[in-house]
């Protein structure tokens, strides 16, 4: 084998998968991993909070995408994966404090049964009422609150599924993709005509899939997800260059040349082939000279900021189970609070850790205050939330995350086939990451190994 050069850009997960991957495919090769930040990880990221590795990025993986739960494992890890001890979360609304119907697509249920208390009688003979409608019909993508709206009644879109799509998505019902938020779903429907039918079909197609089907939906690592980064580096063996920004990629006879460092005395490192794991605005601006067809989709794709406080408080009686979704109807601060203490085994030690986020697209001014503002605010929502007995925090950690999740808008699945087939395009290139099949730990690890696939055949 001749010795190659590949040069991933991004040191989040999908850049250090790629690296990885590609060492375990080419061990001769040299691989160098730039990345424009002071530290490996991109989203990924543990503190240490009351004594223990707390994630402040990622914190659950997706079991049924098997890839991430393969990682670990091929990484030596595999005894450190953590099942959830509980998994009921509650949503906040209005009227209170109701625990999540079991069974449902990412909020979207798959009959009437077990919404009783939790919508309206009137939102629930709405939901019985799609079976008098006549078939969906779809022409193209379409935002999963139009459809559900029309088809299931606003109380489903309010009350349940915006909880679900601000927790993964910091997202909008309105304004999200169906095609590309709910593919199982989208998919189904054509053939069950009605959203309920295809929720079902895709809900049990979902438990089929999973070999284990009495295993757990999400995992954990125990030292945190913040742990991989590190051990993906060293089994790799990668060179990574930190406060390393490409700023330009251009072809040359024989691959690539990037261009990294002081735009005045640009360095013009080569590769023969270029994996690009940076979000999509960044990759839009490297891939302008060479792939100008990727940079309109790839411009497309608008990301939402959001900021996570990580707390530790006195160890205390509660009854939140793994946690609480709060939804914009509640016109609370706070999105979300996990009761990490609960759901994970691994954490239920001295102290009760907790953590919230705040920040959805289009309200990026819930995250302008001071850091201390910002943090007394969720605390002060957390504590009334949980009903904390003792709430004075012991230790608070906050995390920005600005443009933290990509929006898979209407028309996100157009868009990544877009850049997908300039990229193709041009040999030795691949483009990944959360902007294009999934946000989750687990499909960035899976578009990681395809673009690796795609370059070594
Ligand atoms: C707060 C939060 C909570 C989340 N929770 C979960 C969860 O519980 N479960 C789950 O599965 N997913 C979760 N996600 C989503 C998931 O963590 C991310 O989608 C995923 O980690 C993104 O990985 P990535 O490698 O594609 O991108 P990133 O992590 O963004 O990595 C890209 C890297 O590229 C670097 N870069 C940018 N431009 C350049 C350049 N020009 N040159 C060199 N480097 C550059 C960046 O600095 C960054 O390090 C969460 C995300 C956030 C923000």
């Amino acid at each position: 084998m001749t010795r190659r050069r590949l040069v991933v850009v991004g040191a989040g997960i999908t850049g250090l998968t790629a690296a990885f991957e590609w060492r375990r495919r080419r061990p001769d090769d040299e691989i160098v991993v730039l990345e424009a930040g002071d530290r490996i990880g991109g989203k990924l990221h543990r503190v240490e909070l009351a004594g223990q590795w707390y994630d402040t990025g990622p914190e659950a993986m997706l079991a049924r995408v098997p890839d991430a739960v393969e990682l670990v494992e091929a990484l030596g890890l595999g005894d450190r994966l953590v099942a959830p001890a509980t998994t009921q979360a509650s949503v906040v609304l209005p009227d209170g404090r109701h625990p999540l119907p079991p069974g449902t697509v990412l909020g979207v249920p798959a009959s009437a049964e077990g919404l009783e208390g939790f919508l309206s009688a009137d939102g629930v003979a709405r939901v019985r009422a799609e079976a008098d409608l006549p078939p969906v019909r779809l022409d193209g993508d379409v935002a999963v609150g139009a459809l559900l709206r029309e088809r299931l009644g606003d109380e489903v879109v309010d009350r349940l599924v915006e909880p679900l799509l601000g927790g993964v998505y910091a997202g909008r019902a309105d304004e999200l993709s169906l095609q590309a938020t709910m593919p199982a779903l989208a998919a189904h429907l054509p053939r069950a005509g009605s959203v309920l039918g295809a929720a079902a079909a895709a809900r049990d197609a979902g438990i089929r899939s999973r070999g284990d089907a009495d295993g757990p939906v999400f995992v954990t690592v125990a030292d945190g997800i913040g742990a991989l980064p590190a051990a993906l580096v060293a089994a790799s063996g990668a060179e990574v260059r930190l406060r390393t920004p490409a700023h330009g990629l251009r072809r040359t006879a024989t691959g690539f040349e990037l261009s990294i460092g002081s735009a005045a005395e640009p360095e013009l490192p080569g590769a023969d082939s270029v994996i690009v794991t940076a979000p999509a605005g960044k990759a839009a601006r490297l891939l302008r000279d060479v792939v100008p067809g990727a940079v309109e989709p790839l411009l497309g794709i608008p990301y939402a900021s959001m900021a996570v406080v990580a707390m530790a408080f006195p160890a205390q009686e509660l009854a939140a189970g793994s946690g609480l979704l709060v939804p914009p109807v509640t016109g609370r601060l706070v999105k979300g609070v996990t009761v990490s203490s609960a759901k994970w085994p691994h954490l239920g030690g001295e102290a009760l850790l907790v953590r919230s986020s705040v920040g959805r697209f289009r309200a990026e001014s819930d995250l302008q205050r001071d850091d201390d503002e910002l943090v007394a605010a969720v605390v002060a929502d957390v504590a009334d939330l949980l009903r904390l007995s003792r709430p004075e925090p012991l230790q608070t950690e906050l995390v920005r995350w600005g443009g933290g999740l990509p929006q898979y808008l209407v028309g996100h699945p157009g868009r990544v086939a877009a850049v997908r087939a300039a990229v193709a395009g041009v040999p030795g290139l691949e483009v990944a990451g959360a902007a294009f099949d999934g946000v989750g730990v687990p499909a960035c690890i899976r578009d990681a190994r395809r673009a690796v696939g795609a370059l070594l055949g």
